[in-house]
């Protein structure tokens, strides 16, 4: 889940270079818990600066930390939109599944299941997202984009992702029954295709999971078959 400091990060020694990546991502991490380990990094670092090799370990494992608890609030936060984009397709009584899609930490598409709306049974949150983000990006490649998707995409959607050449998924609860990014098949990183899309699952899996759950209850006590 969590992602590596690449070699090109090993600059955000500098705390320029950190306090740039903190404020781009629009976290909501306390700046005491930020200053609390920008102190602990530059302890680390002290440390390296004298061939320690517990300084050098320390040190990286402190970015790395830092990072990923940046990371893990952006994708919360981005979560949350796409969880907006579930209950707007609840409130048209579709499935209610959600999804947002991210270029250079912007949302520049949003969908949400319209299937039942739309009669059409390829309106799914992702498709309607993806066709909406290659028209804001002007090309069907959606190079260096994120899709936040509130549940594990099916296998239309997983080979639309791949198709677009979506860099990144991020999607909050599995789907056992149809899902095709890891429970039923892995289509978005199947060697056996021309583009793998680098998945994180689980965000707010609860937040997302109610939703379809407190859904499927009120259709199961009003023997609403349909769905
Ligand atoms: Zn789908």
């Amino acid at each position: 889940m969590f992602r590596q400091v690449r070699p090109s990060e090993n600059y955000l020694l500098n705390f320029g270079v950190i306090l740039q990546e903190f404020t781009q991502t629009g976290t909501q991490i306390s700046l005491l818990t930020f200053y609390k380990f920008f102190v602990i990094k530059w302890f680390c670092v002290f440390l390296k600066e004298f061939d320690s090799p517990w300084g050098y370990f320390l040190s990286n494992r402190t970015t790395n930390f830092l990072l990923n608890k940046m990371d893990e609030k952006q994708d919360q936060q981005f979560m949350r939109a796409a969880i907006d984009q579930a209950y707007i397709a609840l409130e048209n009584d579709d499935v209610p599944v959600g999804a947002v899609i991210v270029h250079q930490n912007q949302i520049i598409a949003k969908g949400c299941n319209q299937r039942h709306q739309l009669n059409d049974p390829t309106a799914h949150a992702e498709i309607i997202a993806l066709t909406a983000a290659a028209e804001h990006i002007g090309h069907w490649r959606l190079h260096n984009c994120t899709i936040y998707v509130t549940l594990e995409p099916c296998s239309m959607c997983a080979g639309a992702l791949v198709l677009a050449r979506i860099e990144r998924l991020v999607f909050g609860c599995d789907d056992p029954k149809t899902g095709a990014c890891g429970s039923l098949y892995n289509i978005v990183q199947d060697k056996r295709l021309n583009h793998r899309v680098e998945i994180t699952k689980g965000v707010l899996a609860e937040d997302c999971s109610k939703i379809l759950q407190d859904f499927f209850r009120v259709k199961r006590e009003r023997s609403d078959n349909e769905f």
